[in-house]
């Protein structure tokens, strides 16, 4: 399997560093809990999750790590702005976060550690990088890393974002997290306290403050999966300074075994774009899965939508996009849905055959070539659609057995553990509907047509379509208006 190391600008195909081969550690930057995060976040989130899905298809045993940034400072100045307690503040987000996360179909990481949880190990490591001379307290009280130091001892600053050295301006610090690539000076690990912190700070060596962005993430993912690992993740903006800075860092603290780095590869996420342009909260073009839900739109379908472009390509989120996600997995569904009732049934087209049956159409191996390519989505969607278009002329032709059907959604169940957006309970029909759908049978068994038609007319307005089939009826959700 290959994927794109942005570290080194080209593809490599994936070796993890178990010896065995099987253990593979993953952190992905996660979200920074000060609102509601938006479609374009979820690109990135989405993307980590399909990459571990896939490693797990391929017989990976996954350490997923996903760090939740509680304290920086953005959520300080919405703390000041609402006058909330820090974590009153951060936990409607968090919360509201991972009720996103199951409505997107994502898997758990199996570790979501929170900065403020880990303030202990983020001083030690400030600590480490103080007693290599890497770090330095400057008079404003703060600690800083120093690139000149780290440069001078070995270290490799620069390049994961090709930053140019020659450009360094030596002893110039920032002390916001976020700044320009143009500029790649001293950086802050640890923020003296400032009367705009309020409450939000702990006491440290160095006197109180709080930490860097930067920090948490080296602190949090060598913590959870250990000096070295295999895969980071982002989205492309975090590139630099964020994860230039978590390198500089993690390396910086040499703890890592000789030959190996902090990380083997790093895999970044291009942006999702509202016409044209990054969404965004700055440029308020976004929006969020909550705006979607409410326009009637299923997490499922979002979900397909986020995946539907090469993950180093930017994508152009629309709500046409949207809708034509919804025709799509709805001819999904329909397939999905006839080959249930064939492979129940156990009559039908299997007499009707003659000679040997022709092999059911392989899912599982287009699928496999076109993902082992760097997750090359778009392909891995055609060999679906493909596929879905031989099932269902076969079954049009009636050359299509029971247990060919049963084979063929087998194949699915083994994608769908990937993609994810398989139909699922949230389609199935709620009880009164389903009442109703047994009161319009004992209706038309009662030649009762007027009743039967009514109930019908209900069935529809709660938003089901009901059809007669030879195994009696069966609903298909009609396509909700946005
Ligand atoms: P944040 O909560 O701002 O720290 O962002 C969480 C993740 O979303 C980061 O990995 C960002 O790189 C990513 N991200 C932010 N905006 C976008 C966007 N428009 N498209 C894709 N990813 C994004
Ligand atoms: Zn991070």
């Amino acid at each position: 399997m290959k994927l794109f190391n942005t570290l080194t600008r080209s593809l490599e195909t994936f070796e993890p560093l178990d010896p065995g081969g099987r253990q593979v550690g993953m952190y992905c930057c996660g979200p920074t809990v000060y609102d509601y995060a938006h479609i374009g976040n979820w690109r990135t989130f989405v993307f980590a999750d399909l990459l571990r899905r896939y490693l797990e298809f391929r017989g990976y045993t996954v350490r997923h790590v996903m760090n939740i940034t509680d304290v920086e400072d953005k959520i300080i100045r919405r703390v000041q702005e609402t006058g909330l307690p820090l974590r009153e503040y951060t936990v409607r987000y968090e919360t509201a976060f991972f009720e996103d996360f199951e409505t997107l179909r994502c898997r758990r990481p199996h570790h979501t550690p929170r900065a403020t949880e880990h303030i202990p190990e983020i001083i030690e490591l400030i600590r480490r990088l103080m007693d290599r001379g890497i770090a330095y307290q400057a008079p404003d009280g703060s600690v800083y890393f120093s690139i000149e130091k780290y440069v001078a001892a070995g270290g490799q600053y620069g390049q994961l974002a090709r930053v140019r050295l020659d450009q360094l301006r030596v002893g110039e610090r920032v002390r916001s997290d976020e700044y320009a690539k143009e500029t790649p000076v001293d950086f802050a690990l640890w923020k003296a306290r400032t009367a705009e912190d309020g409450d939000v700070y702990w006491p440290s060596p160095w006197g109180e403050g709080r930490p860097g962005w930067h920090i948490e993430c080296s602190a949090m993912s060598m913590k959870w999966l250990g000096p070295s690992f295999d895969l980071h993740l982002g989205g492309e903006d975090l590139i630099f300074p964020h994860h230039e800075d978590e390198i500089a860092q993690s390396e910086g603290a040499g703890l890592q075994q000789p030959g190996r780095r902090f990380v083997k590869y790093w895999v970044h996420g291009a942006f999702l774009l509202v016409e044209g342009r990054k969404m965004s909260k700055s440029l308020g073009n976004f929006f969020t899965l909550r705006d979607l839900l409410a326009r009637g739109f299923a997490g499922r379908e979002v979900r397909y939508v986020l995946l539907s472009g090469h993950y180093r390509e930017t994508l152009n989120f629309t709500l046409e996009g949207l809708q034509a996600a919804r025709g799509a997995l709805g001819r999904l569904d329909e397939c999905l849905a006839r080959l249930r009732e064939l492979a129940e049934s156990h009559t039908g087209t299997a007499s009707s055959l003659s000679g040997a049956e022709a092999p059911v159409p392989d899912l599982l191996g287009p699928f496999e070539t076109a993902m082992d390519e760097d997750l090359n989505i778009s392909a891995a969607w055609a060999a679906v659609f493909e596929w879905v278009r031989e099932l269902n002329r076969r079954m049009a032709a009636g050359t299509l057995t029971p247990a060919g059907a049963a084979a063929a959604l087998q194949q699915w169940a083994r994608v769908d553990d990937v993609l994810a957006v398989g139909e699922h309970s949230e389609e199935t029909a709620p009880p009164e509907v389903l009442q109703w759908v047994e009161e319009r049978q004992a209706a038309r068994k009662a030649r009762d047509f007027a009743r039967a038609d009514a109930l019908r007319e209900r069935i529809r307005s709660a938003g089901w379509l009901v059809e007669d089939t030879p195994k009696g009826p069966r609903l298909k959700r009609l396509p909700r208006t946005a």
